[in-house]
Order: structure tokens, then sequence, then C-alpha cells
């Protein structure tokens, strides 16, 4: 049996997929729009505590939690030793490393 907590956390993960879905297409668009969608997807997981998976959490920057495309207002570079990923936030310059 399933609660009606499940069922709303359920129900929350749907919008923020949905959410973040639309702002990275609108992004290329309107950053500023495609931000304030981001912002209303965290807010929904802060107050279900939802956890997201890495492909929607790198999407957030660490540093002012705002969004962060790649390509319109953040950096990604590749490095080798050690096998990392450094994505940078233009807005607030945080970089945060994801190691394979
Ligand atoms: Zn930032």
């Amino acid at each position: 049996m399933r609660g009606r907590k499940a069922r709303l956390r359920d129900s929350a993960r749907q919008r923020v997929d949905i959410l973040l879905t639309n702002s990275v297409d609108y992004a290329h668009r309107d950053i500023i729009i495609a931000s304030r969608q981001a912002e209303i997807a965290r807010r929904i997981c802060l107050k279900y505590n939802l956890r997201l998976p890495y492909e929607q959490r790198r999407l957030f920057c660490r540093g002012c939690k705002k969004l962060i495309v790649p390509g319109i207002n953040s950096r990604i570079r590749i490095h080798n030793h050690p096998k990392s990923l450094l994505t940078t936030c233009i807005r607030c310059g945080h970089i945060s490393r994801k190691i394979f």
C-alpha cells in the first residue's frame, strides 16, 4: 500500500520533470523565463524532499542555485587527470567537478 504522501511525491516529481525539460528547452530562447521555471522546480524539490538524478541536479549551480545550461550560462571543460567534468557557472563563477 502506498500512502498519500508517496503519491504526492510522485506527482511532484512529474511536475519537476516537466518544468526542467521545458526550462532547458526554453533556455535557448529566454534564459530568464527558463530560470524562473527551474526555480519553481527547485522549490517543489525542497518542499517534497525530492532527490534529483545527476542529469537534473547538474542543471543547478551549487553556488547560486540558479539554472545553468551549458553554452548559455555555464562552461564545461573536460579534464583527463583525474577524468572529470568541470562546470563553471558564468553567473557566480562557481566551479563544480564531476569525477568519472
Ligand atoms: Zn552560480
